[in-house]
Order: C-alpha cells, then structure tokens, then sequence
C-alpha cells in the first residue's frame, strides 16, 4: 500500500477539513490539498518523466507546499529525498548526486544556489512555474505500491563522515505511525501538529500520523524555529503538538521564563534525537506541565525505538521520577529492542551493550551500501551502534555512541554519566564530554563547559563537584571553557570535532 492514500481517502471523504495553516490562517482544506497533489504528480510524470522509484529531492525550509510536493512524489509512484535545507549548498548538492535525483525542488531561499551547486533544473516551490504545475485540473489516485517500495530516502545526519541514504519504505512508514497512535499521543482532527523542527527529519516523519488522522498541518510563517512565534501560535492555536529537539526545549522554556508563558496552548512536546539532561526536563515539566514525551529512535529505525510516555514523567515519587526520566523509557509497541555484547549475545540485566532492534519499523538497507546494510542489520536486528542499558522492567538506559565511549586505563567510562553530573552544577548550562589519546591512561577524560552568563567557575570547583557525585576514576582530567558548541545542523553536539579539539596541542 502507498502511504499517499493517507491523503487522498481524507481529501475525497472528508474534503471540507482544513489541512494546511500558515501561522494561524487555514491557506488549504484536505480536497485543495488532494487536487494540488493530483496535479502536481501529474505533472511530475508527464512533463518531467518521474516513473515509479524516481527519486524527487526536496531541499526547503519549512514551506505550507512541503508536504505537496512530498505527497505528490508518493502520488507518481516515487520516492521522496527531503534534504535538511540547513546544510551548505555543496553538501546538498551531494545528496542529491548521491540520490540520483531525477528532478528537484527547492524555495526561494535555496534554489539559486542549490541549482548552480547541483548543476539541475530546480524548481521553487513559492513561484509562478510551480503554482502552475498544482493548478491544473487532476483526479488521480496514488499509484500502487508495495509496502516494501522505498518511500523515502533519509540521509542521516551524519556527526562523523559523510552521510548515508537510509531506505525508509511504506511498510516502515506505517509501522512508525502505528507505533505513535500507540505510545506517544492519539490524534483528534482538530489537532494540530506544528513544524517547529525540520520537516527533512522528525519533525516531517512525525506529521505523517496527522495527515493520517486528517487532522491540520502548521508551518510557523519564519520557516525556521523561533520560541517567540511557537509561543506567540500557541496563545491563538489550541491543542498544538510538536517535535523539538532537546536544545529547541531548552531555548523554549527559556523563552517561556522570560515572557511568563506557561504553553496553554500546548497538547503534546514530543523530545528526542538527542540526551536530555534530567534538569532540562525537570525545568521543563515545571514551567510548561506535563505535556512532555520523549522518544528515541534514529533513521534507520525512524523515531521508533524507544518511548518515554507522558504517563512516566508524571510519576508522583521522586526517586521513581528520577529514575524515568534518566531513562529513555520502554520498546515502542511494535518494535523489539535487547542489550548484546559484541557477539550478537544478549547481556544480563543492567549491563552495557549495543542497542538492537528488530521490527517493521527497521530500514530495508543502506541506499547503495550493501556492505555497511549488512554490517548493521544481521539475523534480523538492527545494530544501532548506541550503547545502553536495560533494567528488569524494561527501561532502557542510554549510554552513548560506540564511538564516544571513553576508555581510560582499561575502565569504560561513558561521557553521558559525567555530563549529568556536571550539568547539576548551577553554573553550568552546556557540556559535553570526549576522550584524548593519552600514552599512560589510553584516553583521557576531557570535558568542554559552556558556562552560563555571568557564572563565575572554576576548574577546582568542577573537580569537587564532580568528585561529590562520580567516582574518582570519571572525573575530567582537563575543562575547556568554550563560548559555545559545536553543533550540527540539527543542534547535536559535534563529539569528532571536540575530539579534534581536545587532541590539538593548545586546545
Ligand atoms: P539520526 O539518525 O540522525 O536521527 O540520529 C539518531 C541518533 O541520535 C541515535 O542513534 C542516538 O544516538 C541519538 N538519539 C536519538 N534519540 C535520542 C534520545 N531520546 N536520547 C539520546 N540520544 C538520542
């Protein structure tokens, strides 16, 4: 089945229903929406030449024509390749090659530059040229479509090298939705899911159970995530949903501080892509309720892998509070997830392994890669190269990255669990904790402090923090007091570049 008959089944039944707002104003009802993709897909096949697998890329901000032209690809039998419109020009431009995208759209901000980068005809979705292609008069239906035909082409985000083409298919795309109308919140068709976040990533992935539910699509008018505006729709919209990363939070609730704003208007906050620290999401739940959920999943397993519900940040006792909330929560509802050593072989309850997952929610494979498809997937589980740890109950306890596991005289020692400690440092606001070669040790701890404004800190007083609260053996060997950190385009810490850092003679 294609994913595409979400839309049109709402768009022919129930056509009255408003689906596309810009900011607080209804710009398209489900029956626009359905005829603008008709046309648009029929325009992708007859005046361009999309068969059915062509890859369409799409490289835009937030835009209310997203999701048209992703629908529309789906329409034509295609697949879809949404590329995180932050990256430079030259890197999507290598998705893209990489992709082999037949045709590619972009917006106003981005064609220019992307059409010279690319060397290919790009067509802007807020132009005349495109206003045309979705105007005609069309009543086609998705074409047919396997639940194993890809459906989206994901390009992870990619910390370390280049990154890779995650094969999303219809099937994986269903089993992601189901997995969010059972674990992280229902869907009412007054509901409205807000793209604060990228739609290339969790964001976009996550508006599928909307359209779904033919519930209403908001693009906040700046494109680009602004706690001011979120907060400012959130006043006039109700029932307002959302992906954010866990810096989005924090800058959110910063915002809201300011400003008095207790997010009324808010229904679900749905965090992850990256740790939250337990005082972020304590201040979090204080200032905005309990609207939070937090979910961990990766492209490969599209944000389905593990889920934190609403449920288990409202636990009334403090220890258990603390608990769950320093955990990522249990499995989703149709995925398997188990703890292995490095032979594939399960681990006792409470240690540290890899991370694996099993279910149909798991990617078919690496976009032309059968070598790194068949290093991740074996027998059936997917290796998601995160460590972590589950207790008898089942909750899961993230560690790190493989890569980012510190190994100091023979002892593993993961950043995350320095990081929490030195983060209860009032002080603090951001850290983020690597490893340095070092001749006696292996590696050395080495923690990078972002301190906030004003505070006035130093490494002795870090030293006896941290010695309060980790063994001896953890405590960082070296701080380096920086401005900021480097993040990536989706705000997650840049842990290789820090390593360059901390190697570098005067870092
Ligand atoms: P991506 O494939 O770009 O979405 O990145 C996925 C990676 O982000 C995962 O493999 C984890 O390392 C990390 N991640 C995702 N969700 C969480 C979470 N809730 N907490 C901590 N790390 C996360």
């Amino acid at each position: 089945m294609n994913i595409g008959n979400w839309l049109s089944r709402i768009g022919l039944h129930a056509p009255q229903r408003p689906a596309i707002l810009s900011g607080k104003d209804t710009l398209l009802t489900y029956g626009e929406l359905h005829s603008r993709v008709a046309a648009l897909s029929l325009a992708l096949a007859q005046e361009f030449g999309v068969k059915k697998g062509d890859r369409v890329g799409l490289v835009a901000n937030n835009h209310p024509h997203y999701f048209e032209v992703v629908f529309a690809a789906w329409y034509a039998g295609a697949v879809i390749v949404p590329v995180n419109a932050k990256l430079h020009a030259s890197e999507a431009a290598w998705i893209l090659k990489d992709s082999n995208c037949k045709l590619v759209f972009s917006d106003a901000a981005h064609s220019e530059a992307l059409a010279a980068a690319c060397g290919q005809a790009v067509i802007n979705i807020a132009s005349d040229q495109y206003d045309c292609l979705v105007a005609t008069s069309a009543t086609g239906l998705p074409a047919d479509r396997a639940p194993d035909d890809t459906a989206w082409l994901f390009y992870t985000s990619g910390t370390t090298g280049k990154p890779k083409g995650v094969i999303i298919t219809h099937r994986n795309l269903m089993a992601m939705t189901a997995c969010f109308l059972a674990d992280v919140s229902s869907i009412r068709d007054t509901d409205h899911w807000l793209y604060a976040a990228p739609a290339s990533h969790g964001a976009g992935l996550y508006g599928l159970p909307y359209f779904l539910k033919g519930a209403r699509h908001v693009f906040p008018v700046s494109g680009g995530f602004s706690p001011g505006e979120i907060l400012d729709l959130s006043s006039s919209i109700s029932d307002i949903s959302f992906f954010a990363a866990p810096t989005m939070v924090r800058r959110l609730i910063q915002s809201a501080r300011d400003t008095g704003h207790k997010g009324d208007g808010f229904s679900t906050i749905v965090y992850g892509g990256g740790p939250m620290y337990l005082s972020d999401i304590t201040d979090a739940i204080s200032q905005f309720g309990q609207k939070f959920v937090q979910i961990y999943g990766q492209g490969e397993s599209p944000m389905s892998i593990t889920v934190l519900t609403r449920q288990m940040h409202a636990a009334e006792e403090v220890s258990e509070r603390t608990r769950l909330l320093s955990s990522v929560g249990i499995s989703q509802s149709f995925v398997e997830v188990r703890i292995a050593d490095e032979n594939g072989m399960e681990v006792e309850s409470g240690e540290t392994g890899e991370i694996l997952v099993r279910g149909d929610t798991v990617m078919s494979g690496y976009w032309q890669s059968p070598e790194a498809t068949r290093q991740s997937i074996r027998d059936g589980w997917l290796w998601t190269g995160d460590m972590g740890a589950m207790d008898d109950d089942g909750l899961l306890f993230l560690k790190d990255r493989s890569k980012d596991l510190i190994i100091s005289g023979g002892t593993n020692i993961y950043p995350r669990e320095v990081e929490d400690a030195l983060l209860t440092h009032p002080g603090v606001a951001e850290t983020s904790v690597v490893g340095r070669p070092d001749e006696e040790w292996g590696e050395a701890v080495i923690a990078f402090i972002r301190l906030e404004e004003g505070a006035d800190v130093s490494r002795e007083d870090l030293d006896e923090h941290c010695m309060k609260q980790i063994a001896r053996f953890k405590r960082p060997r070296e701080y380096i007091f920086v401005s900021e950190l480097p993040k990536n385009n989706y705000g997650k810490v840049l842990k290789t570049e820090l390593r360059r850092l901390a190697a570098a003679p005067d870092g």
